[in-house]
């Protein structure tokens, strides 16, 4: 291959695939909310889940929503990157979606538990890890609290998950404190914009 030919294909390369992981409750939907609008070149992947839908998410936009028996059908036809069960429900990404949105050249952002985040490591190495923290396990529990959309035995049950997620750290790439949601977003965006300038050969 030419130099020219070489430099074209490093330039139109596809998407980079981000995992962001972090304790429920941590902030993840307002980071990313707030990233996407500083980084047009990222899109969220719409993951699959069997919980009941809370006030005010939208189907196929904040989550595709569907059965048990419907996510055990697309598990068994292998339609999942990844799958987890995750404070009593199950959650999936969706393969095709992902690779589409890479082949389109944008970096595609997966906002999922540790367990999927492992698996997605395992599966694509190149893969960016995240890992969004409280400053504290008490502010945590303080923003559960405030969501006042889950049940108090759910917000029990999401601390204590806390404190196991938290144990994987080591295993991700980035440690992103969520104290201030304009300085974390700052570092996201440092973050993916660093990794976009990393010079790969994967095609
Ligand atoms: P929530 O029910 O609060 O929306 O999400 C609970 C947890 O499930 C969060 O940590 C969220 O990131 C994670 N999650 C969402 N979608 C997926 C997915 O497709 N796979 C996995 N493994 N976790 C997910």
């Amino acid at each position: 291959m030419d130099l020219e030919a070489r430099l074209r294909k490093f330039m139109s390369r596809k998407g980079i695939l981000i995992v962001l992981s972090g304790p429920s409750g941590v902030g993840k939907d307002t980071l990313l909310e707030r990233l996407e609008q500083v980084c047009p070149h990222i899109q969220r992947c719409v993951t699959y889940t069997t919980r009941e839908p809370r006030q005010g998410e939208r189907r196929g936009l904040d989550y595709n929503f569907v059965s048990e028996e419907e996510f055990r059908s697309m598990i068994a036809r292998g339609e999942f990157l990844e799958f987890a069960r995750v404070h009593g429900h199950l959650y999936g990404t969706p393969l095709k979606e992902v690779l589409a949105i890479r082949e389109k050249g944008i970096d595609v952002v997966l906002k999922i538990d540790v367990q999927g985040g492992l698996t997605v490591k395992q599966k694509v190495p190149e893969a960016i890890m995240i890992f969004v923290v409280p400053p504290s396990l008490e502010e945590l529990e303080r923003r559960l609290r405030a969501r006042y959309t889950d049940k108090e035995s759910d917000i029990k049950r999401r601390c204590k998950d806390a404190r196991k997620e938290l144990e994987q750290i080591p295993q991700y790439d980035y440690l992103v404190i969520n104290d201030q949601i304009e300085s974390a977003v700052d570092n996201l965006r440092a973050i993916i914009l660093a990794e976009r300038a990393r010079i790969r050969d994967d095609g």
